[in-house]
């Protein structure tokens, strides 16, 4: 068969570039690895999948990128968040925007935004081959002149797409092989590295918290003393760090920070006092509780597992009447409040990690078609790109985006290269 463009890797990316690719007239193959595809799409959101971020004003889209961000303008013009929505909800998936603006699917299931792509896929005559996984590109002339598949199977497109993925979740199928083809093709990549990944602490106590869930929390990330970035919401602690949202949003500079000294992580329990106000409000509550002793004193401010440690670290005897607890150690117990410290070992791994960052570097990438400026013949779409987003959706929007700037190029006969 001789294809317009065959995609390797049947992710969030992979499908929509085949299926918008199809649907534009061309004769597409999708190669996936995995005996079946989106294996990595239906456990994102906890199964729910965020599908985009309802944030329709695209400079602030791509402001939440970091400096990256800009690259994927002409993209998102092309198929915004909108879009997205439109996309799924005119082919039956009704869409619910959540705190944060986060979009789900009403049903809870991510399964609903996979069968809409699978559709696609069929409605657009794709051919899709499962356990397919490919070996490696064989370069002729400046092109890519076919595809090996580990079977030994050879198949010949004019053009490819590479939507691989990063190196997260390798089990879901993104083990990153991708990067090894592409660097010996002349193609520079950024060192891929975890992101959006829970953090690890020195602290050996920290086990004793594990599942510990806090809301409306405030986390500071030190680094020699001062403070460098925060984040306002829902966290968790694990066997051996933290993890949720602000911490995963948090990663990505911790590890950057990671690079050059030790990090610390200030926790704020209680962000909507401040140091004086709650210092009242413990006053209050003591004077409440002033024939109860220390360590049952505490239930109003933290949870259980929770205050067992407050108890240690503030170094007061737990057996001590609140009416003898002295005005010091109250406010060791404040400032416990306002600013837990947590000294970080180190990042969590891939296989923890929600996404890579790193990948093919953006300036051998046209950022209106995601073709490769050094092999005319080949696309990229998704998390294989330098670039990646906080959590809430955004990074689902870089391969929906991506994606359909790579199926938007093909027309019905098309020879771009
Ligand atoms: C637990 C978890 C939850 C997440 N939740 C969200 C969320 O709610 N919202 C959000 O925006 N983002 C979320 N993400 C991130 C999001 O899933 C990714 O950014 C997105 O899936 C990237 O899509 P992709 O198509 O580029 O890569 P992938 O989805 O990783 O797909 C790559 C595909 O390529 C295939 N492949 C790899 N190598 C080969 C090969 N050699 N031959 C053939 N096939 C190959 C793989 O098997 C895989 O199917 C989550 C990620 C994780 C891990």
């Amino acid at each position: 068969m001789n294809y317009d463009l065959a995609v390797i890797g049947g992710g969030a990316a992979g499908m929509m570039a085949a299926g918008r690719a199809g649907e534009k007239g061309a004769h597409v193959l999708l190669l996936e690895k995995n005996d079946r595809l989106g294996v990595k799409l239906v456990i994102t959101g906890k199964g729910r999948c965020n599908v985009t971020k309802a944030e329709f004003d695209v400079r602030k889209f791509v402001g939440q990128l970091g400096q990256n961000g800009k690259f994927l303008f002409s993209a998102l013009h092309k198929f915004s968040p909108q879009d997205t929505m439109d996309f799924f909800e005119s082919r039956g998936v009704c869409l619910k925007i959540e705190r944060g603006q986060r979009v789900f699917p009403v049903s809870g299931k991510a399964k609903d935004i996979l069968e809409v792509l699978l559709k696609y896929l069929k409605i657009n005559s794709v051919d899709v081959l499962a356990k397919a996984e490919v070996k490696d590109l064989i370069i002729k002339n400046g092109k890519i002149e076919k595809i090996i598949l580990c079977d030994g199977k050879e198949f010949i497109a004019k053009n490819y797409a590479i939507c691989t993925g990063g190196k997260s979740y390798s089990d879901t199928g993104s083990t990153g092989v991708a990067f090894q083809w592409l660097t010996r093709v002349g193609h520079a990549i950024v060192a891929p590295s975890p992101a959006l990944v829970p953090v690890i602490v020195r602290e050996k106590w920290i086990k004793e918290l594990e599942g510990v869930s806090l809301k409306n929390v405030n986390i500071k990330v030190f680094q020699n003393g001062k403070k460098q970035c925060e984040r306002f919401g829902e966290a968790i602690f694990t066997n051996n760090g933290m993890s949720g949202p602000i911490v995963l949003d948090l990663s990505k500079k911790i590890g950057e920070l990671l690079k050059s000294n030790e990090v610390e992580l200030g926790i704020d329990f209680k962000p909507a006092l401040n140091f004086e106000n709650l210092d009242k409000r413990v006053q209050k509550d003591f004077s409440e509780l002033k024939n109860k002793i220390f360590k049952n004193s505490l239930g109003m401010l933290l949870p259980k597992k929770l205050i067992f440690i407050f108890v240690r670290l503030s170094g007061i005897d737990e057996t001590k009447k609140i009416n003898n607890v002295t005005k010091d150690e109250r406010k060791r117990l404040v400032h416990l409040l306002k600013d837990f410290r947590l000294k970080v070992k180190s990042l969590d791994g891939f296989n923890k990690a929600i996404i890579t960052s790193g990948g093919v570097v953006l300036n051998e990438i046209d950022p209106k078609t995601m073709r490769s400026k050094i092999i005319p013949n080949l696309y990229f779409a998704g998390e294989i790109i330098d670039l990646d987003g906080p959590t809430g959706g955004f990074n689902l929007q870089i391969a929906w985006s991506t994606g359909f700037a790579v199926g938007d190029n093909f027309q019905t006969g098309c020879i771009l290269y």
